[in-house]
This record gives C-alpha cells, structure tokens and sequence, in this order.
C-alpha cells in the first residue's frame, strides 16, 4: 500500500464507488487523503421548529412520535414521513425515494436531524435530513466536514472512507517543511495539517492547518518555478538572431503607429532574440490591447533570419484569424505562410507537414495540430503560444520541443495582479502592454434581468440599422456542450422568425464541422451576418471591429474573467461598444461580479477582484493559467504567505546545501513529483 495504490483497493470503496470518486479526479490514495472538505456544518447551533430559519439547513433535537408512514403520490416517487416533535411543536421528518429507512427509527427515541426546514401554516418539515442518535449531554455534535460529491457518493459515505484511510495510512505522508520554516512561521507539520483539515476540532485550528499546507503548497511551486527557470536559462544556449533594418522598415509601413508599450515590448522582445540565451517570455495585455502584431514582429524577425516561426492558438476560429490577419500584414513580402488545423483534410494536412519539416514554410499557424507527433521543422527558430492560459505548461514545452532551443513567446490576455504574475510564471520573464491602442472608447456595460430582453433586442436592431453589427453569447451550462448547443440553437431559432427576421442572423457552436465555422465567422467579419449568436467558443481572441454590441445570455453562469474576456470582443474598434449582461441570479456573489463588471474595464482591477470573489481552485485551476492547480492556498486570502514563500524560496536556493542536506529531502522530492505530474520537464535537483 503506498500513496499511489489505486483507489479502488481502498477499504470502504470497491469498483462502483471507485467509479463515482474518479469522476471528482480521486484516483489514487492520496488524492483521497487531498480532498478536502470544502466547508463545514457547525452544528452546534441547534434551533426548534419555531426558531428553525424557513428554506435553510437547520440543526434539530427531535424525538420521534410514531411510525414512519410511505405513501405514493406517483409512479417512481414514494413519500416517507416520520412524526417528530422538538418538545414544543410538532412536524415531520420527509424523504423521497428511501423506504429503507422507514425501520430506522425507534418510537420515542431522540435524534439530532440536520437538514433543509420548511414552515408553512399547516406544516412544518425537515426535508431529507442527515440523522444521528441524539446523545444526551453532548450539546454539540462539533464541526461536520461536507466534501465535494458526485452521484453514487454520499457526504457520510465519503466522510467515513477518508476517516477510515485517515486513520490507517497518514504515516504514508511525509512531512515537506523543515522545522526552521515551520518554527519561522508558524506552522504545522503536513500530517497534523492534513488531519486538522479533515477533522479540526474548531475553526481556527482549522485554519492554522489550511495555512500550513496553503505555505507548503506555495513553496513548492515557488522553488519548482525559480529552479525551472534556472535551468532554462543557465544551461540552454539560444539563437542570436540579428535584427536588420528590414525588421524597423516593416514596422514603419504597419497601418498603425504601434503604441508605446507595444514598442517597449517589441524592443524587450528583440534584445532577447538577440542574446545568444534562450528567450522565455510573457507578453501580458488586457484584451484588446494589440497583442498579435507584438508575436508577427517577432515572428518576421526569425523569418528575416531564416529561421521558421510557429503560433499556436486554442481554437480553430482564432488559429484561422490570426492566419489571415499575418498574411494579410506580411502581404508583399517574401514570406511563405500556411495553416495547419485539427479538421483539415488529411491531404492538405500532409502536404503542409511536408512543406514544414523540408522549410518550404516560413510560418506556420495553427491549433494543437502543430505539437502532435509527426509535426517537424526544418529549422524552428520561435515559438508562440497565444492565449497560453487556455495551453498548460506541458503544451507549450511541447511546441518547444519541436525545434532545438527555439526562443520562446507565450502571449495571454489573462491579467494577474504584476506581483502575482512574477511569482506565478516564475520561469518566465515579463512583459505587459499596458495601455490601450488611442481611440479606443470605453466600453459600457449594463447588467439587466431577462424582463430587458425585448428592449435590448430593439436596441440592437437600431445598432444594425446604423451598420453595426453584435454578438450573442449563451452560457456553458454545466460544461455540457449539448445543452450548451442547445440553448444557443434555440434562442437562434426563436429570433430567426422573431425580432430579427429581416436581418441576417448565424450560429455558431463548437460542434460545428469546421469548415461551417470558417464560413459563419468569415460571413460575420464581411458583414454579410450581422449577428451572430453562439456559445463561448468566440470567448477568445475574436477580432471584428465592426461589432459593437456583446449580449450575454445568463451572464451569472460565467466568472468575471470569462466575461471580461467576452466584452473584449467588442470595442475594438472606432464605434462606441455595449456590453449587455443579463443575470436573473440573484446570488449575492453574481450581483457583485455585475457591479464590478459595470463599474471597471481595467483587467487588472478585475481579475483581483476575480481572486477575492472566487475559490482557489477555480481562479488558479490548470484552465486559467496554465500551473497547476492549488488545492488549498487561496491567492487572495494567503497573499502574505506568497510572500514568505517566495522569499523563501530564493533564499532556500542561494543556500549551498539545498540540494544535499536530508533536512530538505522531502522538499526537494516533492518539487520534483510536481513537476513529473505536469510534464515531462525535468528539472535538475
Ligand atoms: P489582443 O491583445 O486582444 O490579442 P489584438 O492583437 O487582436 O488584441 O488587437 C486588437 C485590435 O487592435 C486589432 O484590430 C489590431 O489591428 C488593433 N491594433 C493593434 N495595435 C494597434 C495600434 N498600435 N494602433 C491601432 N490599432 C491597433
Ligand atoms: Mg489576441
């Protein structure tokens, strides 16, 4: 038995609940031992039937006043009602669907219930309680943990199997921290923290142990990222490309007058290029903030070299528009430029692959296609990622892979606070485009409920009358692409006949054959589409200046980075651009993310406030940024452990004896499992 050993072979789980914990990304033991709760019951607040709060989750005393009763109102639903009282009044317990449970209880006995409480005038019920025998003296059952379930796993299931494996296996954990950082801090060791996680006995033992491994956590990926970076560096040796006048003629003959920050960068960009190292940099700009022609510079400068250069987009629909936009920039010169996507036919792709590993391309455009096996260059000089944060770092070494020691761009429009993103993309080096190309009018932005939908429909036809066009964007719901089709299918079909019939309306969907989505998106660019409606598969990079109205359907369905991103689409060009978000919820936390969304169009400011609205996971999961994903450090709430752990972290490295005092084994064993969960990168330690 070790930390790896399959969960199925865990004792409580077997293969059908093996099957369910998988689904949640349990696969192994200490996966289970990782899953934390992610809140807890406090239910030592017991209330009555007459302090019970209507429609919450209450904690009860009750004593059970006679025999449970099922009755069956329709096929497939069966009702069980057990009498109770609270010694006051009188109610009942109810569940649907568990007969089982109509012999659970005994006639006069006590038990503490906690679940959902309903008081109307003729009833009082508490719906499918969690039930426990009421122990006379306790007067609190202490903290509950409630973990993250899916189907086939109930929270009292999952709570005994990892009690249990708690119970047998924590001596398989190592501590990571040496005791000089643990004393220096705070903290305590990663078994206690593990255990206090899952069974504190009150809450600020609970968050002394979150903190703990939240410290641990950072650390680990900090020294990871400083030790990556080092040996990218120090060891690699790069190209020295030559920038030639050429280059500056180029930039010269541009439509536009490259912006400030957009020449600073292309200037931080070409000293690297220069330099005999390997360049390893972001370039980090709020949508909108000109981005793309910063990569075709530095593409056309490996060209000028004769070297091949390589962009690689998340999808089809942005791989194809920046294949348009760089032949169209780069028109009348000596550059050979070809795509290459996932849906091309297999001819087309073959010869392209051909052209590519003989040089007969110079740059090559394209989506995942151009990391699989069999894609090799002839002489592969740059490398961009564009919107890196949809690639994980293990993509964007792979394209690095294609080439030997090619200078490396990644490009994201995805804004972390500057300190944030110095010690996050700690291998890499920044650049930020911080201001806007001029002209640019501030986007306004409305959140409405669905009551508006007929007003802004209007709104948008007097937009099209005037020559603008707009965007229609319907939720992901439950990350299930049919739904998502659906929905957006119907809203199409309904306003097809409806407010918009006499205007040329399309959908768009990632399921589409690509070539229909390659038609419907070049029809909306012409303007022969005046609208389009689709799902978030136009969330990135989409470039149609002519359209000026973004309309987002459930907008609380989506994280303010989302739809931060998905306004960006609009403002992009002279016309004064809305951004109209409809939100039916009325969660506290949704109101909050439409305030802020009305309130700023700073990225920056938004993505902060994105860090403080949201959990860790979901800001810093392996989909918004390309690093692994935190299971326990909040950025926003830990921001001063960062700190300590990056300056930590550099200390810890200049020390001589990191790599072979066993005082830091673990640490060091640790960084290294990371880093072989993410990639094939090895880093030397
Ligand atoms: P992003 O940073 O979001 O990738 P893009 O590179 O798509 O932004 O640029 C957005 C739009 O701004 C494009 O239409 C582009 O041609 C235009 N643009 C870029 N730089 C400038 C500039 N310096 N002046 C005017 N327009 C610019
Ligand atoms: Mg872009």
């Amino acid at each position: 038995m070790d930390l790896y050993t399959d969960i199925q072979y865990i004792k409580g789980v077997g293969p059908k609940r093996a099957y369910s914990l998988r689904r949640l990304g349990i696969n192994n033991l200490r996966d289970l031992l990782l899953h934390f709760p992610r809140e807890f019951e406090d239910q030592s607040n017991m209330v009555n039937f007459l302090t019970g709060i209507h429609n919450q989750k209450n904690a009860f005393i009750i004593q059970v006043k006679s025999k449970g009763v099922l009755s069956r109102p329709r096929k497939g639903l069966s009702i069980l009602k057990v009498p109770v009282t609270d010694g006051t009044l009188d109610g009942s317990l109810v569940w649907f669907n568990q007969d089982y449970l109509k012999d659970r209880f005994k006639v006069g006995e006590k038990y503490f219930v906690y679940g959902k409480y309903t008081a109307n005038r003729f009833e009082r019920q508490i719906l499918n309680p969690d039930i426990k025998p009421y122990l006379e003296g306790v007067s609190t059952q202490g903290l509950t943990p409630i973990y993250r379930l899916t189907q086939g796993i109930s929270n009292k299931e999952m709570t005994k199997i990892i009690h249990n494996s708690l119970d047998n296996y924590m001596n398989l954990f190592n501590n990571i921290l040496p005791a000089e950082l643990m004393d220096k801090h705070n903290l305590m060791d990663s078994i206690i923290s593990i255990l206090k996680m899952h069974k504190p006995s009150n809450y600020s033992e609970y968050e002394r142990a979150r903190r703990s491994l939240s410290y641990e956590e950072l650390l680990v990926l900090q020294l990871g990222l400083l030790m990556l970076k080092e040996s990218n560096s120090n060891i690699t040796e790069g190209i020295s490309f030559i920038v030639n006048d050429e280059l500056y003629k180029f930039i010269d003959t541009l439509p536009f007058k490259l912006t400030d920050a957009q020449s600073r960068v292309v200037n931080e960009i070409l000293e690297n290029m220069t330099k005999p190292l390997i360049m390893n940099r972001l370039v980090q700009g709020d949508v909108g903030s000109g981005k793309t022609i910063v990569g075709i510079i530095a593409m056309y400068n490996a060209v000028l070299n004769n070297y091949q250069a390589a962009m690689m987009a998340p999808t089809e629909i942005l791989a194809q528009q920046h294949y348009i936009s760089i032949k169209e920039v780069l028109k009348g010169r000596d550059v050979r430029i070809e795509l290459l996507s996932g849906s091309m036919g297999k001819k087309a792709k073959d010869e392209v692959v051909r052209k590519l590993k003989e040089g007969e391309i110079d740059i090559i455009v394209g989506t995942h296609a151009i990391i699989q096996d069999g894609v090799t260059f002839n002489n592969l000089g740059l490398t961009i990622t564009d919107e890196q944060h949809r690639f994980g770092v293990k993509q964007r070494l792979n394209l690095v892979d294609k080439g030997i020691n090619p200078d490396v761009l990644v490009m994201t429009a995805t804004p972390i606070p500057r300190t944030l993103a110095l010690i996050l993309y700690g291998d890499l080096d920044i650049s930020i485009i911080d201001s806007l190309p001029p002209g640019r009018q501030k986007i306004e932005t409305y959140a409405v409920g669905t009551d508006y939908e007929d007003r802004i429909y209007e709104f948008i036809l007097k937009q099209i009358k005037e020559g603008r066009q707009a965007y229609i964007v319907c939720p992901l719901i439950e990350e299930n692409e049919d739904l998502d089709i659906q929905s957006a299918e119907e809203l199409y079909n309904r306003l097809k006949v409806g407010v918009f019939k006499d205007i040329n309306i399309s959908l768009l969907h990632g399921k589409m054959k690509q070539r229909e989505k390659d038609d419907i998106m070049l029809a909306f660019k012409k303007n022969e589409t005046q609208i389009l409606i689709s799902t978030t598969v136009i969330e990135v990079g989409v470039n149609v200046p002519n359209s000026n109205v973004m309309l987002i359907i459930n907008a609380e369905r989506f994280g303010l980075a989302q739809l931060h991103q998905l306004r960006g689409r609009v403002g992009r060009g002279e016309y004064k651009s809305y951004c109209i978000l409809i939100n039916d919820s009325n969660s506290k936390i949704s109101r909050e993310r439409m305030r802020i969304l009305q309130s700023s169009t700073d990225g920056f400011k938004i993505s902060e406030k994105d860090l403080e609205l949201r959990g860790p996971g979901e800001f810093f999961g392996t989909r918004q940024h390309g690093l692994p994903e935190l299971k326990v450090a909040n950025l926003f709430k830990d921001m001063d452990l960062l700190k300590y752990a990056q300056d930590d972290a550099f200390k810890l490295l200049s020390q001589e004896d990191f790599k072979t005092n066993p005082k830091y084994f673990n640490l060091r064993s640790r960084i290294k499992q990371l880093w072989n969960e993410l990639s094939q990168e090895t880093i030397n330690i």
